[in-house]
């Protein structure tokens, strides 16, 4: 049995049983034999029962939300959403069943006509970080497409997955159409990337175990999509609206503890306008309000498990910290919105990802500058840029090597459109109107009519 423990209280809310090898491939054996029967539903059924299904999901965010609160610490107010995040991504995508299109391609001696055939099982592999909506861009647009997929949540947080499970059923999936099994990383997501009935496995986490799922993929030829680590920078011009970008600067890191993958926790800004940001940006880092994640006013609450705080305060060199926010004391892993400057570049703390409420304040001189900066890092998974001269946005939009860029704002992830990383911060796109397309195969058909 594995322990889920409260974030919030340290103490144990239930046991889940890790899934052993034999059922995991009995499972994947089962999510084979759902394939034939659902990739045979019509278009409109298939849509039908998405539907029904972001219906369903609709009907228990309240439960959903309040389940993560209770498991991750999340606040009830990003619980909320994320929640309605699921919702929203099975509803986006219930339209594909019926919109995916082939193409009819001129050719001489025939017609010539595509298909996206839905490639088979999908392995979905969910970090503890966002456990809803991760789990949902895996399986929405995999489900559209008319694969089946087993879903493997983190270990320390499986309770929103598993329900997620009991919901699909609920909404008239058929059995082995989306199967949610807990267990550990080393077994059930290892059995994905082995299994050569899985064909394509989604993996979200960290670079480290990225590596090794491609490489495990790779004598199968497995496809593989992999969103990792980041470590994105805010780069604040000194001819940005100063105020709203130091004011909105402390949610862009700190959101969910920090523990977000999109997290800009290298804050760059122009030597000219550097002091005058950190006098801003103090106001803003200590009115986060860090508290019960029940409560209603909660902008932050603790980091996921002890070790992971043990992790984060290694980050720390109290000789750079230049100011805190605050936070509770006594039970829960609770760590204090932290603002380190100045730092050195070559600093562990600049270059690694903390996927804490840590971040770093550093000048840079000119344009050229920031963006060798910015590029600095093996990661590129988003970034934020602060500026009003609309010329200089493009260049440095351009220029910064990430996949998801935020200019005047911090937003890094809508359902609507494509996400995922540069370098080391993955392989593949998540989301947006072609995600689908990464879960088939596109196969060419020629009909001679001579
Ligand atoms: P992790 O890599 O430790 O674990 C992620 C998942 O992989 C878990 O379900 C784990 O059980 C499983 N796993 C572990 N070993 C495995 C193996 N050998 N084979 C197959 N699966 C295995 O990551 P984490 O600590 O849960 O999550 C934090 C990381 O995730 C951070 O680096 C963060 O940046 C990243 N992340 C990236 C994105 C993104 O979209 N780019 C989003 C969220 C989190």
């Amino acid at each position: 049995m594995t322990a889920v423990i409260s974030p919030l209280t340290g103490e144990k809310i239930v046991d889940v049983a890790p899934t052993p090898v034999e059922e995991v491939d009995a499972l994947i054996d089962k999510a084979h034999t759902a394939f034939a029967t659902w990739r045979a539903v019509s278009p409109g059924d298939r849509a039908r029962l998405l539907r029904r299904f972001s219906q369903v999901i609709d009907d228990h965010i309240e439960e959903l939300a309040q389940l993560e609160v209770a498991n991750a610490g999340h606040t009830i107010g990003n619980a909320r959403w994320e929640a309605g995040n699921v919702r929203d991504v099975l509803a986006y995508y219930s339209g594909t069943p019926e919109r995916l299109f082939g193409r009819q391609i001129p050719v001489a001696g025939g017609v010539d006509m595509t298909f996206h055939e839905p490639i088979g099982v999908v392995g979905v592999i969910v970090p503890w970080n966002f456990p809803m909506p991760i789990a949902g861009w895996g399986f929405a647009p995999a489900l559209a497409a008319g694969c089946t997929v087993v879903l493997k949540p983190a270990e320390v947080t499986p309770l929103t997955a598993i329900r997620i499970g009991e919901l699909a059923l609920e909404a008239g999936l058929p059995e082995g159409v989306l199967t949610v099994i807990p267990g550990k990383g080393s077994v059930v997501g290892e059995r994905f990337v082995t299994h050569p009935l899985v064909r394509k496995v989604v993996f979200t986490g960290s670079t480290e175990v990225g590596e090794q799922v491609m490489a495990g993929c790779a004598p199968q030829i497995k496809r593989v999509t992999l969103e990792l680590g980041g470590k994105s920078a805010n780069i604040v011009f000194d001819d940005a609206d100063l105020e709203r970008a130091a004011a909105t600067a402390p949610y862009g890191v700190f959101d969910n503890a920090g523990q977000d993958c999109c997290a800009r926790s290298r804050i760059l800004v122009q030597r000219s306008a550097f002091d005058r940001f950190m006098e801003l940006l103090e106001p803003a880092v200590a009115g986060v309000r860090v508290e019960d994640p029940h409560l209603e006013s909660a902008e932050m609450g603790p980091l996921i498990t002890a070790a992971h705080r043990e992790t984060v305060a290694s980050f720390v060199d109290e000789g750079q910290v230049a100011f805190r926010g605050s936070c509770p004391t006594g039970p829960g892993f609770w760590f204090p919105p932290t603002v380190l400057a100045p730092v050195a570049e070559t600093d562990r703390v600049y270059r690694e990802e903390v996927f804490g409420p840590v971040v770093v304040v550093v000048p840079f001189e000119d344009e050229a500058d920031a963006l060798r900066m910015a590029n600095d890092s093996d990661y590129g998974l988003s970034g934020s840029i602060w500026t009003r001269d609309v010329g200089r946005t493009l260049r440095v939009a351009r220029g910064v090597e990430s996949g998801n860029l935020s200019v005047n704002s911090h937003s890094s992830v809508r359902y609507w459109t494509p996400f995922g990383g540069y370098k080391k911060s993955g392989l593949g796109r998540e989301l947006g109107p072609d995600a689908p397309e990464a879960f088939t195969e596109t196969k060419n058909i020629f009909i001679a009519t001579d």
